[in-house]
């Protein structure tokens, strides 16, 4: 036996590396207390203390690695819902939002939450920015918080560099002329557009596709993308995490994405892992020839697109995994109130939309099911979830499966009788607890009225119903930090400071499972991930506060340490805490709440038959929701000529 201290990643392969903690929360009931866990090569193979790992040194090199002895160790932290090609996208602009984001290597873009504010944050990001001659674009921009910054303003603030204001919606954007010049847009080419107001510089919806068909190839090059790629895994390990999973993976362009993650994920040093979820109804259409989005009760042909999935499953790779699982979607964005909701409704009478017309969701379901997939399904509203357990339930009288893990995603609002229904089909859930904290105080207001508004993401029943229930970012719709997402399921804590149905909290416990053990069993993962168990992968989340010490209310203040990925240990600079921690930066923020602005229809207790996006009158409502505003890319990037319909914008 030769044994050594190491603070060294390199070792001999098969050497026993034995690492000592604080403490070590396994997550796993049979053993959930630790203080030394005993790793060769990737895997786990003794958990314990010092005396219990004995047995493993005999004839075995063994490094004992006491780097993390002041700390403790979680599972590696499992976020299954996230959108790493908006990340890629997005993540290279220059934040300025109401919220605080964590940047690149810690750095705080702190929340703009007044006018003045945010011209101070502008002006202050533009000149950190010398170069005039590229782009300078921004994400975050809310004119509600921000005040009136059209082509007008920006053109007195920067009459001499293309200026792109990114709404925090994703689908509008405010340019300035250089901006509208360097696109090629004229009035002409506008032509009285409906969703261009092209002497204010303001495109949304469509319009913002005429805008984005121009800008998308500057974005798209691997200058551009790939730095927003590797942001988005930093940003990753910044929370802890060390498994993510791509919500629609294939989205966009698959062989353009796999690329990307190829050059960017499946990288030596990157501790990391992908679990990339297919997009069904873009798989469908693309293996035809048809528009990847298409209607929502137009039936994508999802024989076909399953022929293609199997195909392109094979591909993996160590850290780009492909999980048997696809996702389908159910009703409208929770962000804009877009889903769709039974009686009594909304309290202005306007309705929710389809993302997917109940009988088309139903064949989605029925295909896939029968294939033995895993499937997933983006619903928000109660009656989006009715019309999920109907196409659940027919599926199950059809073809009885068991262990299908059928998964409902954000779970936005729901009623008991769902639960019970959800626990009697076998289902489970990754809800997204940030809506309690962003939205809960303006639905209680407008919208849904407070007993509704209160019990949104009734997390609380699901696990009493015997579910086991994940908690997402869905970046960017929030920032990827489970501890923050843990305490917003433990103690529903909104903006205003309000805690709203407290019946429905998770315990620490419970809200802990949610980003380990139990978002890994959402991607049929747990018996490689989730826990600090013997035969498992090596991932640990390292922590520098005890979340048991602290207790629910300071989740958010937990410092992350750094992660160990499949035994490599990757230490953080410095200790972070989530961006909505006491000091993190500023006041706790959220998504501003803002109502759809589109013409309001009359008021009923009956939803009318609904339509997908329709054209508002003024101006789209805040979406945020990043499968919607995906979904709606993927769509407009596939239409003949979208990626080359112009020069791309150039550097000079
Ligand atoms: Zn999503
Ligand atoms: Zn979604």
């Amino acid at each position: 036996m030769n044994t050594t201290t190491s603070a060294q990643n390199a070792s001999r392969p098969g050497t026993l590396r034995i690492f000592t903690a604080r403490r070590i929360h396994t997550m796993d009931e049979s053993l959930p207390l630790a203080t030394a866990v005993g790793v060769i090569d990737d895997r786990i193979v003794a958990v314990g203390d010092m005396a219990s790992m004995t047995p493993w040194r005999e004839g075995r090199d063994v490094v004992v690695d006491e780097r993390l002895k002041d700390r403790i160790l979680l599972p590696g932290f499992v976020d299954n819902h996230v959108h790493p090609f908006l990340g890629g996208l997005m993540t290279p602009t220059e934040i300025i939002a109401p919220e605080a984001w964590r940047m690149e290597g810690g750095r705080i873009a702190p929340a703009a939450n007044s006018p003045e504010r945010y011209r101070e944050l502008l002006t202050e990001r533009l000149a950190a920015r010398t170069d005039k001659t590229d782009w300078f674009i921004s994400f975050g921009y809310q004119p509600s918080e921000h005040g009136r910054w059209t082509r007008a303003e920006l053109d007195v603030l920067c009459p001499d560099r293309p200026v792109v204001l990114w709404h925090r919606s994703f689908h509008e954007s405010y340019l300035n002329s250089v901006a509208i010049d360097k696109l090629g847009i004229t009035e002409a080419l506008v032509n009285g557009h409906p969703q261009i107001d092209f002497a204010s510089g303001h495109f949304f919806e469509t319009g913002n596709k005429v805008m984005m068909a121009r800008l998308l190839p500057y974005l798209l090059r691997p200058d551009w993308y790939h730095r927003g790629l590797n942001i988005t895994a930093g940003l990753m390990h910044q929370g802890g995490i060390t498994t993510a999973g791509d919500m629609l993976f294939g989205s966009a362009d698959p062989e353009f994405e796999l690329a990307a993650l190829a050059a960017c994920i499946e990288q030596p040093q990157r501790p990391l892992r992908i679990v990339n979820i297919l997009e069904a109804r873009g798989f469908s259409n693309r293996a035809v020839g048809r528009k990847v989005t298409g209607p929502p009760d137009e039936c994508p042909p999802f024989a076909e697109g399953l022929k293609a999935i199997e195909v392109m499953r094979t591909r993996g790779s160590r850290r780009v995994v492909f999980s048997k699982a696809i996702k389908l979607y159910a009703d409208g964005a929770m962000f804009s109130q877009l889903m769709q909701m039974n009686p009594p409704g909304y309290i202005d009478g306007h309705h929710g939309e389809w993302l997917m017309a109940p009988p088309v969701l139903a064949k989605g379901v029925e295909v896939f099911w029968d294939a033995g997939y895993q499937i997933h399904v983006h619903v928000n509203g109660d009656a989006g979830m009715d019309s999920v357990l109907a196409a659940l339930s027919s599926a199950q009288e059809r073809k009885p499966r068991f262990d299908h893990r059928f998964m409902m995603h954000h779970v936005g609002f729901h009623t008991n009788a769902q639960s019970l229904r959800m626990a009697a089909l076998g289902a489970h859930a990754s809800v997204n607890p940030y809506f309690i904290h962003a939205l809960a105080d303006g639905y209680a207001k407008l919208g849904l009225g407070q007993e509704r508004a209160d019990q949104i993401v009734r997390a609380g029943s699901l696990v009493r119903n015997g579910l086991r229930v994940s908690l997402h970012s869905d970046f960017m719709m929030a920032p990827m930090e489970p501890l923050m997402l843990a305490w917003c399921a433990a103690t529903r804590t909104t903006k205003s400071g309000r805690q709203v149905a407290p019946s429905e909290r998770l315990t620490l416990e419970q809200a802990l499972r949610g980003i380990t053990i139990d978002a890994a069993f959402g991607l049929n993962m747990d018996h490689e991930i989730g826990s600090i168990v013997a035969g498992k992968k090596a991932d640990f989340t390292i922590l520098e506060d005890d979340p048991f010490e602290l207790g629910v209310e300071r989740l958010k203040d937990v410092r992350v340490a750094g992660t160990v990925f499949e035994g490599e240990v990757h230490l953080l600079p410095v200790p972070l805490a989530s961006t909505l921690a006491a000091g993190a930066e500023s006041v706790p923020a959220g998504l501003p709440f803002q109502m759809p602005t589109r013409a309001p229809s009359r008021p009923s207790l009956r939803t009318r038959r609904s339509r997908y996006r329709p054209a508002p009158n003024t101006c789209c409502g805040p979406d945020g929701d990043p499968c919607v505003f995906l979904r709606q890319l993927s769509g407009w990037m596939q239409e003949p000529g979208f990626l080359h319909s112009t020069e791309p914008p150039k550097r000079h």
